[in-house]
């Protein structure tokens, strides 16, 4: 078992190599394969189980390998959009919901560790921090944003960002942002028209716990998908 028996190109296996993880946790070791193989997955895991590296590894090699660079391009040039709301609206390729400020902190953490020497850009919004750091950071360009659901409701509605691009979204600790209320927020999000509709974007979520909250929203954000337990 190791992180070379999955394909995930030069840049990736090289700043695995970095991050000194040696041998993938059961969670990377389904869950890398599957995100891989292009399937919508629902995977309920704990904390500490490994299961950021679990999607960021995938999903950031996916953006390197998926037809090099033309979503990058895609994204570069809307990101230089002159629309109604001014042209530094961007449009990451990849979005991940957290339901903290720490929790979205770890991931792009992770995601800076793992996105090394690419030029995949990843950033963080979160709530109760200044929105104006927040944006300009954004505005030197975004193609994997980690957020917590109601700031980036915000940055939305400041037409700061458009998910008309966004082909990987992941739900993160899933049952907690619900505990948290934050389901009107998430499917304003993730039901919006220009959204990538379920089948043609590629939908991961995690959670600790399966109850049926989870298993509607599984339900209406996956595509046929696979689950894993571990
Ligand atoms: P997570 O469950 O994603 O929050 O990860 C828990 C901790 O395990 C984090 O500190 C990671 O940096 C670390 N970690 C994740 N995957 C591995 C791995 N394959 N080998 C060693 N440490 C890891």
């Amino acid at each position: 078992e190791s992180f070379h028996d999955v394909e995930m190109g030069e840049i990736i296996m090289g700043n695995i190599g970095l991050s000194r993880y040696t041998r993938p946790t059961p969670v990377q070791k389904y869950a890398i394969p599957i995100i891989k193989a292009k399937r919508d997955l629902m995977a309920c895991a704990q904390t500490g189980s490994g299961k950021t590296a679990a999607f960021l590894l995938p999903v950031l090699s996916q953006i390197y390998t998926d037809g090099p660079g033309e979503a990058l391009q895609a994204a570069k040039v809307s990101g230089q959009d002159n629309g109604k709301y001014g042209r530094r609206k961007q449009y990451p390729i990849s979005l991940v919901l957290a339901p903290t400020r720490e929790l979205a902190l770890q991931i792009y953490d992770e995601a800076r560790k793992f996105a090394y020497r690419s030029r995949v850009r990843p950033c963080v919004v979160y709530g109760g921090a200044d929105i104006g750091q927040q944006i300009r950071d954004l505005e030197r360009g975004c193609h994997l944003l980690v957020a917590t659901p109601g700031r980036l409701v915000d940055m939305m509605e400041r037409g700061k960002i458009g998910l008309d691009y966004c082909n990987y979204l992941v739900l993160d600790e899933a049952d907690r942002m619900l505990d948290m209320g934050f389901e009107p927020q998430i499917r304003r999000i993730v039901e919006q028209d220009t959204m990538p509709a379920k089948g043609m974007r590629q939908t991961m979520m995690f959670s600790a716990t399966f109850p049926k909250e989870i298993q509607i929203l599984a339900r209406d954000f996956l595509e046929e998908y696979i689950f894993l337990a571990v």
